[in-house]
């Protein structure tokens, strides 16, 4: 029979030895799990969670509401205004209302003038010219909600030289205007990209993709598919980072883009 001492000291030796083989096996089992990703490494987790379920949140809200006629984009006709011609006679010739073309070309008044480039058809109007000026006109690339903005972003705390359009994975990504496919493949913080030469000095990038589905040196319709939405390269969920270079520069996609989708 063991003393109260004795027993003592055996419950202590058993729990100091059980105490042992399960510390090993908790740095073991528990160790990798506490390691941060070094994608999440400098967004902080419950911000990053509460983003996506709101991102999430806003793409039910945003979606369904959205017109299905992005999915069989068709290039707007384009008209360069003779001597002669009337909003009246380009209605007629082109069987369209009066209205319909004020409101594709922004007009307040029924004035136009000869040489000026007008959008005579429903669709995308896309690279126009008017004197000696060149006026750009997307198509949004995908159907989603802007996540992100052109501008200085408080998270990252760096310039955003872009437009960021959420959307699941594998959601198609459109050319956003007719052109070349200069570059397809991956890049840095780009992930799997597009970049594509529209001439007229305009081109355009997609990042982040998923899958890629032309190769450098194809030419693409406005509205094509050309790759999927993902999270490749620096994201932190799935979306499409869109950049428009205009002669070298970056600009605000925003500007080049249709109010509505
Ligand atoms: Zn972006």
């Amino acid at each position: 029979m063991l003393n109260k001492r004795q027993r003592f000291l055996t419950a202590v030796a058993i729990f100091c030895s059980l105490a042992l083989c399960i510390a090993p096996l908790q740095v073991a089992g528990g160790g990798p799990l506490l390691q941060p990703s070094p994608r999440l490494e400098e967004v902080d987790l419950a911000s990053y969670l509460r983003e996506q379920q709101l991102a999430a949140a806003r793409l039910r809200e945003v979606t369904p509401t959205l017109p299905e006629a992005r999915t069989t984009v068709t290039r707007a006709t384009m008209h360069v205004v003779q001597k002669g011609d009337t909003l009246w006679s380009l209605a007629q010739q082109y069987s369209v209302s009066v209205a319909a073309l004020k409101q594709w070309n922004s007009l307040r008044n029924n004035l136009i003038k000869v040489g000026q480039t007008l959008q005579v058809s429903a669709g995308q109007p896309l690279i126009s010219r008017s004197g000696t000026s060149t006026s750009y006109q997307l198509l949004w690339p995908v159907i989603g909600t802007v996540s992100s903005g052109w501008g200085y972003r408080t998270r990252f705390e760096k310039f955003h030289y872009g437009l960021d359009i959420a959307a699941p994975t594998g959601t198609p990504i459109y050319a956003a205007c007719a052109g070349v496919v200069e570059y397809a493949g991956w890049k840095n913080g780009y992930g799997y990209c597009v970049f594509l030469d529209h001439g007229n000095g305009l081109k355009t990038a997609y990042g982040h993709a998923s899958k890629l589905y032309v190769k450098r040196g194809q030419s693409v319709e406005a509205g094509q598919r050309i790759a999927a939405v993902g999270s490749t390269g620096f994201s932190t969920g799935p979306h499409v980072h869109l950049e428009v270079r205009i002669n070298g520069r970056l600009v605000n996609p925003a500007t080049v883009l249709p109010k509505t989708r």
